[in-house]
């Protein structure tokens, strides 16, 4: 069966999830409505301003919906502000940013600093065999608490910048700007097989 995993559509790097999804085999579909959240069998929160995409997401009256549907099981993969999105709490944003939940991890907006704005490093990554990750960072969060059901997968100056919670996975980077697809490929398994893979 082809999964459908929608990408939240509201800002951000849509097109590059989208893209990622089809070339692991899913069929992509950008969610603006609940009525396309309803479609898909799991949802991609990219990367591009999470303070924008809270206030997004209530105005077009998904915010409680996506919530739901993560605290229901629903796979979910948050990229950058994605990861943000998806955390428990998070320091450094704006007072009124709300969280959909779903990784119980606190996350540092920003955390890299000024100086190293962006940049790009080799990552190895639990769950992906091969050659390290190419990872891009820009003005990305890191992790600075960690649940007890979250598994770190990667960290980046001492700090963990891939972790997964049973059908959550979240990453600091923008591997949807690589053209390397082994992140997408594990989320899609996750969303193939979500017990299997948890
Ligand atoms: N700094 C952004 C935020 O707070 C995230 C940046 C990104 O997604 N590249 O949402």
């Amino acid at each position: 069966m082809v999964p459908v995993i929608g990408v939240l559509a509201l800002q951000g790097d849509v097109r590059e999830h989208l893209a990622a999804l089809s070339a692991c085999g899913a069929r992509g579909v950008a969610v603006r409505r609940v009525s396309e959240l309803d479609t898909v069998d799991g949802l991609v929160l990219p990367g591009g301003e999470s303070t924008t995409m809270s206030r997004l997401l209530e105005t077009f009256e998904l915010l409680e919906p996506v919530r739901e549907r993560i605290a229901g099981g629903m796979p979910a993969y948050g990229s950058c502000a994605g990861m943000i999105l998806l955390a428990r709490q998070v320091l450094d944003g704006r007072p009124d940013q709300r969280q959909l939940g779903g990784l119980d991890v606190v996350v540092r907006r920003n955390a890299f600093g000024r100086q190293v704005d962006s940049f790009e490093t080799d990552l190895a990554i639990t769950g992906i065999t091969g050659e390290p990750v190419r990872a891009v960072f820009i003005r990305a969060p890191w992790v600075e608490e960690t649940g007890p059901q979250v598994e770190v997968l990667a960290r980046a100056a001492g700090h963990p910048v891939a972790v997964r919670q049973g059908p959550v996975l979240a990453t600091s980077f923008h591997p949807e700007l690589t053209g390397d697809g082994r992140v997408h490929a594990l989320f899609c398994d996750m969303v193939r097989s979500p017990a299997a893979a948890a």
